[in-house]
């Protein structure tokens, strides 16, 4: 289980930024490590050579001031004081024949180095040679010198176990401190990762939650505006709208199952009544015709429900061309002026001349009845109905004005849903999706429509295109 579970952690981001982070502290620790190493063990050696030398000067003055016995009894002086373990003296000739040391029996009896002595003939003032003595634990720096105003060579040996020894105990220091610096940046890595991934793990979390059926999960967002937070407000932005989508669909079906339901009931229970009752050629007439007209409103709705659907589709569906609403205005008031009439409606027209739109001239003649036909559905006889198109601006603006039965302030939010009826206006024949369709269309066109109602005094319907430029 646990183990399962370290090594899903190993597909993580998490893991991966800490394994980078850890990988790239430490690469940089050591390198620095090792150019401080190497600066710190070159200062030490360099410390030890210059020893050496000031040494060499010492035993050089006091030779030319007390003479060689003088001098050779410091050299065992200071080799004995010092260890004959850790230094040794030697003078030698050019020859390189031993003309005296101090006690030599633990560096092995070195032996002098000829190519040295060369060195030393040409004119070289000193040389140094780092040697190592393979029965001894430790290297040895060694110094070849002239002694000055002689035709001596002074050679001093010094044991560097004491620079390992500082370097070892400095490696020491520096691995162990390396240690838990590299292990403290693995945690800060982990937990900056962990901190940085948790906005990534809520927005999955939710969206788990969301595919097991909680929609109204949504993600807790601080306000620190960094990108998962930005990522985390995008998403709950976009599971409000599928919301929102979702819910118009589940309400679009509902009123689709309801206003099925209705008209088939009443074709099935007409049928059956006839079955039951009725005996005559004439009663069987009336059932088949009473059926026709049932089937005619569900042919109606579902074909506007098909128009709607194509307009909302968008422009890639429609036949656009160049479009005068000046005229489809006109022809739509002429083609309603008998029925605005037989009702006992007057019906007014204000039309400007030269309002073209680029459009799909039947849905912007379906867009133009359906409203007239509403305006004249719901003015009661004696009412006035006007229609008028105007440019405003970039824009075609065509009003249908009545003095009807107005919509109330609870309605007007709604009556561009698809199915909303108004309850004053159930009276009136109606599928409710006449003004979905005209919206539709208004959309398609890069347009809108607005309405403004007062009930009991009428409504005002303003449609709004965009026009188009009179040189096309
Ligand atoms: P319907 O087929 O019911 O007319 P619509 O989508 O065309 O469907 O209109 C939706 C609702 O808006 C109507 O049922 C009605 O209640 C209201 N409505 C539309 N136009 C008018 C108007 N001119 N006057 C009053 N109410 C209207």
């Amino acid at each position: 289980m646990y183990l399962k579970k370290i090594l899903r952690l190993r597909h993580t981001l998490s893991f991966r930024l800490t394994l980078w982070f850890t990988g790239i502290f430490a690469v940089s620790s050591i390198a620095a490590f090792l150019a401080f190493y190497v600066l710190a063990a070159s200062v030490i050696n360099r410390h030890t050579d210059q020893q050496l030398l000031n040494e060499i000067s010492e035993y050089s003055s006091l030779f030319s001031l007390k003479g060689i016995e003088t001098l050779k009894t410091a050299l065992v002086l200071e080799a004995e004081s010092e260890g004959v373990d850790k230094t040794f003296f030697r003078i030698v000739n050019w020859d390189g024949e031993e003309l005296f040391s101090s006690n030599m029996s633990y560096w092995c009896n070195l032996d002098i180095d000829r190519t040295v002595l060369d060195q030393l003939r040409n004119g070289v003032s000193h040389v140094f040679e780092t040697l190592t003595i393979p029965e001894r634990p430790h290297k040895m720096r060694i110094l070849y010198g002239v002694i000055t105003g002689t035709d001596k060579i002074l050679q001093m040996g010094e044991s560097l176990e004491g620079n390992e020894h500082l370097i070892k105990v400095f490696r020491k220091i520096f691995g162990a401190t390396m240690a838990v610096l590299i292990a403290l940046g693995a945690l800060v890595g982990w937990s900056m990762a962990r901190r940085a991934m948790s906005g990534v793990e809520k927005v999955t979390q939710t969206a788990m939650d969301i595919s097991k059926g909680a929609f109204k999960h949504r993600v807790s967002v601080k306000d620190s505006g960094d990108e998962i937070n930005r990522l985390a407000t995008t998403f709950n932005v976009m599971l409000d709208r599928i919301d929102i989508l979702v819910s118009g669909m589940r309400e679009m079906t509902d009123s689709i199952a309801h206003d099925l339901r209705s008209p088939i009931t009443r074709i099935r229970g007409i049928a059956e009544m006839t079955l039951i009752t009725g005996k005559s050629m004439d009663e069987y007439k009336d059932m088949a015709t009473n059926t026709i007209e049932e089937c005619d409103y569900l042919l109606e709705m579902v074909n506007t429900m098909l128009d709607i659907s194509e307009a909302e589709a968008g422009a890639g569906k429609l036949k656009i061309e160049k479009s005068d609403m000046s005229g489809i205005v006109r022809d739509a008031c002429g083609l309603f002026r008998p029925a605005a009439e037989e009702k006992g409606l007057n019906l007014i027209s204000r039309i400007s001349d030269n309002s073209f739109v680029q459009g799909d001239i039947q849905m912007l003649q379906r867009m133009m009845a359906n409203l007239l036909d509403n305006a004249l559905k719901y003015t009661p006889s004696g009412g006035t109905v006007t229609a008028s198109v105007n440019t405003y601006k970039k824009w075609v603006v065509i009003s249908i004005n009545d003095t009807g039965i107005g919509i109330s302030g609870d309605d007007l939010p709604h009556i561009f849903e698809r199915f909303y009826r108004c309850d004053q206006s159930r009276a009136q024949a109606g599928i409710g999706l006449g003004l979905s369709l005209a919206m539709a269309i208004a959309k398609a066109h890069g347009g809108n429509i607005t309405a403004r109602s007062y009930t009991g005094k009428g409504s005002e319907f303003t449609i709004t295109l965009p026009q188009m430029p009179l040189s096309n």
